[in-house]
C-alpha cells in the first residue's frame, strides 16, 4: 500500500480522491459513513467565497477550490457550488477596518465585489431590515457549497479511480518508522509507505504525542432551521445571497445565513470559541427548544423579519480550533511518513478541494503547487 488516509470527511474525501486520480495505491478509512452528522462536515450548506475573511493566504485555496467543485459537478452530475454570491454587512463607522483584508484579497487576486449603503441594500435586499450605518460587501462569485453532496461526489469519484475504502472501521493506533507506516484499526493492521491524517475533531486522540495534541480544540457549534413566513421565493438563492451579519458594536451578535434550499426553512448560525469540550466523543449533542428561542432573540428578531420563531430543527456539529485559529497541514515532526490535515476553525470546507489536492501533491511529490507554509506547526514553536 502507497498511502492510507485516516477520515474521509471533508479533507479525507478530497485527499483518496485526488491521490488515486495519481495512480496511488490508496487506502481510505473511516469510523463512520461519509457523509455523516457526528464530525463537522453536516448540514446542507458552508459559507464559500475567495475573499476570505481569515487572510490573503487562504485565496488560492478557495479558488482552486471552486474549480474543482465545478470538475466534480460534470464528472458525477451532483449539485456542489451555488454562485448566489455572499454579502457581507458591517458598519464602517463602529468598524472601519471590516472590509480590509476582502479589499486586499480583491486586489491582489483580481476578484470582483461591490459596496452597498443602505440604501443600496434596503432596495437589493428588502429581506433583511438594515440600520442607517450598515453597509454591505457582496462578492457576486461567493455562495455556498453542499458539503454531504461534495464528499459523496469525492468518496464515488476516488472509488472510480481505484481507491480502497474501509467504512465503520475505527483507527486505533498509527505509528510510524524510518521504513513504514502501521495503521492498526479495530478490523485489522495495514502497512503503507505514508498516511495523511484527516481526523477532525478526533485528531488530537490519534497524536501520540503530549504536546501537540491540546493544540487542537473542540468546541460546540449548533446550527438551526426556523420556517419562513410568506413566499420561500423571495428567499430562493436567486433572490437572497449567503450572508454573514456583524454584529458590529455588539460583537456577540454576529451570525451568518444561506438562502432558503427547500422554500420553507431558512438555516442561521454563529460560532462559538468560548466552551470548549473535552472532546469530540463528549459533545453534548442535544439542543433544547430554549436554545434556539434564544437564538432568535438576540440574532434574528427584527432583521429578518420573514423569518419566524418556529425552529423547524437544530443540529450540533463542531469546530476544531487551533490556539491561532489558523489551519494545521504538515508534517509530524519527527515522523515525516505522517502528515496531518487540520483545516477547521469554522471556515475549512471551502478550501477543502484545493487541500485534497495540495496534500496528493505533498505526499508523491513532496511539495505542493499552493503554498502550505502559513499552515505549519512550526508556528507554534516559536
Ligand atoms: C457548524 C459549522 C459550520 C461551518 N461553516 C463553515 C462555512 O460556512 N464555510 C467553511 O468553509 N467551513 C465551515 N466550517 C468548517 C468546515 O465544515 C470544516 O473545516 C470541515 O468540515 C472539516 O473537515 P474535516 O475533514 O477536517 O473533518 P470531518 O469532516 O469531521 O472528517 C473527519 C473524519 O474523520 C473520521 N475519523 C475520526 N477519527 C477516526 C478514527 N479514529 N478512525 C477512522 N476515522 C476517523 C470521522 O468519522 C470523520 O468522518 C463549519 C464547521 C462547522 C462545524
Amino acid at each position: 500500500m502507497d498511502v492510507i488516509v485516516v477520515g474521509l470527511g471533508a479533507m479525507g474525501s478530497a485527499t483518496v480522491h485526488r491521490l488515486a486520480r495519481r495512480g496511488v495505491e490508496v487506502l481510505g478509512i473511516d469510523r463512520h459513513s461519509p457523509p455523516h452528522s457526528f464530525g463537522s462536515s453536516h448540514g446542507e450548506t458552508r459559507i464559500t467565497r475567495r475573499l476570505t475573511l481569515e487572510g490573503t493566504e487562504y485565496v488560492p485555496l478557495a479558488v482552486r477550490s471552486h474549480e474543482w467543485w465545478r470538475r466534480i459537478e460534470a464528472e458525477t452530475g451532483a449539485s456542489v457550488l451555488t454562485e448566489c454570491g455572499v454579502l457581507s454587512l458591517s458598519d464602517l463607522a463602529v468598524d472601519p477596518g471590516a472590509f480590509a483584508v476582502h479589499e486586499r484579497a480583491a486586489a491582489a487576486f483580481g476578484i470582483d465585489y461591490e459596496l452597498l449603503d443602505a440604501a443600496a441594500l434596503r432596495d437589493r435586499f428588502p429581506q433583511f431590515r438594515v440600520e442607517a450605518s450598515r453597509v454591505g460587501l457582496l462578492e457576486p462569485g461567493g455562495g455556498f457549497v453542499r458539503p454531504e453532496a461534495a464528499i459523496s461526489a469525492q468518496l464515488d469519484l476516488a472509488e472510480r479511480y481505484g481507491a480502497r475504502l474501509r467504512r465503520g472501521e475505527r483507527v486505533l493506533g498509527v505509528e510510524a518508522t524510518a521504513s513504514a507506516v502501521t495503521v492498526r484499526t479495530d478490523a485489522a493492521t495495514y502497512t503503507a509507505d505514508q498516511v495523511v491524517l484527516c481526523a477532525g475533531g478526533w485528531l488530537a486522540g490519534l497524536l501520540d504525542d503530549p504536546g501537540l495534541a491540546p493544540l487542537f480544540g473542540v468546541y460546540r457549534q449548533v446550527l438551526h432551521w426556523f420556517e419562513l413566513e410568506g413566499s420561500g421565493r423571495d428567499f430562493a438563492p436567486e433572490r437572497l445571497p449567503t450572508y454573514i451579519w456583524e454584529g458590529v458594536s455588539r460583537p456577540e451578535e454576529y451570525f451568518y445565513g444561506f438562502p432558503s434550499i427547500d422554500g420553507a426553512t431558512l438555516k442561521v448560525a454563529t460560532g462559538q470559541l468560548d466552551h470548549r469540550t473535552p472532546g469530540p466523543d463528549q459533545l453534548d449533542r442535544t439542543v433544547a427548544p430554549e436554545e434556539a428561542a434564544a437564538f432568535h432573540r438576540s440574532m434574528i428578531d427584527g432583521r429578518l423579519p420573514q423569518m419566524s420563531a418556529r425552529a423547524a430543527r437544530s443540529e450540533v456539529c463542531m469546530y476544531t480550533v487551533t490556539p491561532d485559529e489558523a489551519f494545521v497541514i504538515d508534517r509530524l515532526p519527527g515522523s515525516e511518513r505522517v502528515l496531518i490535515a487540520s483545516p477547521c476553525s469554522g471556515h475549512g470546507f471551502k478550501h477543502s478541494a484545493a487541500i485534497g489536492e495540495a496534500l496528493a501533491e505533498s505526499v508523491t511529490d513532496g511539495t505542493s503547487t499552493i503554498d502550505l507554509t502559513p499552515f505549519a506547526l512550526s508556528r507554534f514553536a516559536r
